[in-house]
């Protein structure tokens, strides 16, 4: 039974994504008494958010129930809640149940929301790819436009329609074109024996002269060449200036007819800590001090994708699982640290390496400083995500699809469910219409470095 003691001092924690859920874990032993926020039952492993918009696996393999994860901890109680404000004055949260939860300590971990950049059409047109919802109306939606291009005698129609573009070319969109290149090539080829698939297209468009900028220049250019040889096209110095939800327009002129477009090219600070009345950096998080307490208040600490903070060399640590988890864990020390009287830590980041995989047998890596391509580095970024998902079912049912899928090019997962709203607007929270930014910020801001 979870009989925390009332006494203890009281930390809340809003969002059990990365960091809020190391945060959670780290305070485990603790004689604190802790309420975890999120507007979701689950938390979610988003760097294989893309597999399940291309029919590689489900959702359920890739969430877990929080109640099921934390079922143990004894000190902690889960509220599934969407927080709408945060009253820093009063040292209270204010959720959509209705109720005012306060605390003696708090730690937002609210991650980040997809940003377009205040274009319109994209946030009506486009596709997002920042949650679950998001990922099952890709799915739907991609495999809905065969089942059309079977329907259609209109040529030009029916090449729109067999037209995927994803925009930006950072982990997740290369991720993303690699697995949809894969999904027609090697499956939905045998599934489709009447459409002529050399006619259907993935295309990657990136605003700047190079592929997952967050690697070096080696690695982009091994993951461009990789890219080509599963048959998706690159543009570089590609930067979409609208979609109408038939054609993408670039800036330089072209005009590119696809009825689907995946954005996956840019994030910003989730709303709730961009409406603190604290100091935004870059992307709309939040400046942090370097021990992660918000300026001013000593009792609230910002993590993960919705903090900014810069390393040693004066550049803004990316927005990245490994970065969220390890501040979730270090603003969890520093709260013990103040609760004990002792002086509280500056977090440094450990870097111990980035990858992103093309698909089947390869991908492109750092680790410890050395660069991987190819199959050995695909089989470490295998390796690398089995192992941080949560929870052994989930570990073994996706080894097990992934497994399935290598050795018979089969994707399990190829249900139209729901039926898409054709260019229905995507699920996830954007940037309102009203603020525009100039055209020349659309770029791959994936990871900032
Ligand atoms: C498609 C995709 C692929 C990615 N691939 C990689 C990768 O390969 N490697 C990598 O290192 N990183 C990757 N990332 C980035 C990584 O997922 C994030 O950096 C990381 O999730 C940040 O952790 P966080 O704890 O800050 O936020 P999150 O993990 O996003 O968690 C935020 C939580 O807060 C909750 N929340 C938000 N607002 C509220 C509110 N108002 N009320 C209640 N709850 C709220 C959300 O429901 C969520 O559960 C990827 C991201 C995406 C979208």
């Amino acid at each position: 039974m979870k009989t925390p003691d009332s006494s203890y001092p009281h930390i809340v924690i809003v969002g059990a994504g990365f960091g809020g859920l190391r945060a959670a874990r780290a305070l485990a032993n603790a004689p604190v008494r802790v309420t975890l926020i999120d507007r979701r039952n689950y938390h979610l492993f988003q760097p294989l958010l893309y597999q399940v918009a291309s029919a590689g696996l489900s959702p359920e393999d890739i969430a877990y129930p929080l109640r099921s994860i934390f079922r143990h901890q004894h000190n902690l109680n889960f509220v599934m809640a969407e927080v709408q404000q945060i009253d820093l004055e009063n040292s209270r949260v204010l959720t959509t149940r209705g109720g005012a939860i306060p605390y003696d300590y708090l730690i937002l971990a609210a991650g980040s929301v997809t940003n377009t950049f205040g274009m319109p059409n994209l946030n009506r047109y486009a596709f997002g790819l920042k949650d679950l919802d998001d990922a099952l109306a890709i799915r739907s939606h991609v495999l809905n436009q065969f089942e059309l291009a079977t329907q259609t005698a209109d040529p030009a129609q029916r090449q729109a329609m067999l037209t995927f573009v994803v925009v930006g070319g950072g982990p997740t969109g290369v991720e993303c074109a690699g697995a949809l290149a894969e999904l027609i090539r090697l499956v939905l080829r045998k599934d489709y024996p009447d459409l002529d698939l050399r006619q259907a297209r993935v295309v990657l468009l990136e605003a700047t002269d190079r592929l997952v900028s967050n690697l070096p220049p080696d690695l982009g250019q091994a993951a461009q060449r990789a890219l080509a040889q599963k048959g998706v096209e690159v543009w570089l110095k590609a930067q979409v200036q609208d979609y109408d939800g038939q054609r993408v327009y670039l800036n330089d002129g072209r005009i590119l007819p696809a009825q689907t477009l995946i954005w996956a090219a840019g994030v910003q600070a989730a709303e709730l800590a961009q409406t603190l009345p604290l100091a935004l950096g870059s992307q709309k998080r939040v400046h942090v001090l370097p021990t992660l307490q918000a300026p001013g208040y000593p009792h609230v600490f910002i993590i993960g994708d919705a903090a900014y903070l810069e390393d040693e060399h004066g550049q803004p640590l990316p927005m990245m699982a490994p970065v969220a988890m390890q501040q979730g864990e270090h603003a969890a020390h520093n709260i013990l640290h103040a609760l004990r009287g002792e002086p509280l830590q500056p977090f440094r980041y450990r870097n111990l390496g980035s990858m992103a995989t093309i698909g089947r047998n390869q991908a492109v890596a750092t680790l410890f400083g050395l660069h991987l391509t190819g199959f050995i580095a695909w089989v470490i970024w295998l390796f690398v995500h089995l192992m941080q998902l949560v929870g052994f079912r989930n570990r073994l049912v996706v080894f097990i699809n992934w497994a399935w899928e290598y050795f018979r090019f089969e994707r399990a997962a190829r249900l139209i469910y729901p039926m898409p709203q054709v260019h229905s607007a995507p699920s996830t929270t954007i940037t309102p219409p009203d603020e525009k930014e100039p055209a020349a910020v659309i770029a791959t801001i994936y990871n900032p470095n």
